[in-house]
């Protein structure tokens, strides 16, 4: 069906369907090399990349996370004033993505999440009293996507197991919940510092530096970590959820990762220097007020 003739959709020229469904839908479709329309979703690319993405793609290339960004990404703003997220760069000059061949898709052991999910689309949801946050999903109908017309019917879990997404929603599991707490935290937390940003970027999307950055004298300062635990940041997926873990403590102040006593001996002394200059500054005022009462009379 054209979706754009469809009056039951409050956003006509979406082709994403309005309604929500559960992993228990049945849906009907098969994408498969042969079909009419092979290759067409990947010539003109809108692809968001969850941290997981990032690493699994910059690994089978063989490339650092630093040289995966600059050459394949281009990053976007996903709430006003607000946290950034990554998106595939399509080919110069061009929309189609970068990894098309005329075979496919070039890296499709290690395709992104949404390429895995198309032509579902999940919807994370979380209220504001919970923690924990569940899936949703909806349909996405394009009118060049045939795969809707072939005689095959099979749950949306069904087809979720058969695109091995299960693996890539845990690992990113961590900055999905970054984000929802943020959006429904809403100005309560208020707008993160430049700082913080930069961290949340650089934790979530670019592993290989923020490896540097969490090894470097200066973390080991500021943070009470053993040698084993740190030991097993070689591992990029570990590494990516101590980061998310991180980003939890700087974000929204969840203090889980233990600070050094010598950092919290400086925290303190900081804490009391501001409270005592916050006083002297007061003190200043006041006898300047007086001062000027006296020189009034
Ligand atoms: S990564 Fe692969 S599946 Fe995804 S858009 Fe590119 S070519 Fe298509
Ligand atoms: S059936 Fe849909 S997903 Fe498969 S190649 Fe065609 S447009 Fe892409």
């Amino acid at each position: 069906m054209n979706q754009t003739s469809d009056n039951t959709n409050p956003y006509p020229t979406s082709p994403v369907m309005p309604e929500m469904f559960e992993g228990n839908k049945t849906i009907q479709f098969s994408c498969h090399k042969g079909i009419g329309c092979f290759n067409a979703c990947c010539k003109s690319i809108d692809i968001s990349l969850t941290p997981y993405d990032i690493v699994r793609l910059k690994n089978r290339l063989a490339i650092t996370s630093s040289e995966f960004l600059e050459h394949f990404t281009f990053p976007f703003e996903m709430e006003m004033n607000s946290i950034a997220g990554v998106k595939l760069k399509p080919v110069e000059n061009g929309t189609a993505c970068q990894f098309m061949t005329i075979d496919g898709c070039s890296v499709y052991e290690d395709r992104p999440t949404a390429c895995r999910y198309y032509p579902v689309a999940l919807l994370s949801l979380r209220r504001q009293d919970e923690y924990v946050d569940r899936n949703a999903y909806a349909l996405v109908k394009e009118d060049h996507c045939l795969g809707h017309l072939e005689p095959r019917s099979l749950t949306i879990d069904e087809y979720r197991a058969e695109q091995g997404i299960e693996p890539y929603d845990e690992a990113s599991r961590g900055w999905r919940q970054l984000i929802l707490k943020k959006k429904s935290s809403g100005p309560s937390i208020g707008k993160p510092s430049k700082r913080s940003l930069q961290l949340f970027f650089m934790a979530c999307y670019d592993i290989d530096r923020f490896r540097e950055f969490a090894l470097s004298d200066s973390f080991n300062m500021l943070y009470d970590i053993s040698d084993k635990e740190r030991a097993t940041w070689t591992s990029d997926d570990v590494l990516m959820q101590f980061g998310f873990r991180f980003l939890r403590q700087v974000l929204f102040g969840e203090e889980t990762i233990k600070m050094s006593e010598d950092a919290l001996l400086v925290r303190r002394k900081q804490v009391q220097d501001s409270r005592m200059r916050l006083e002297l500054e007061a003190a200043a005022i006041k006898a300047q007020h007086e001062d000027d009462l006296v020189d009034e009379d």
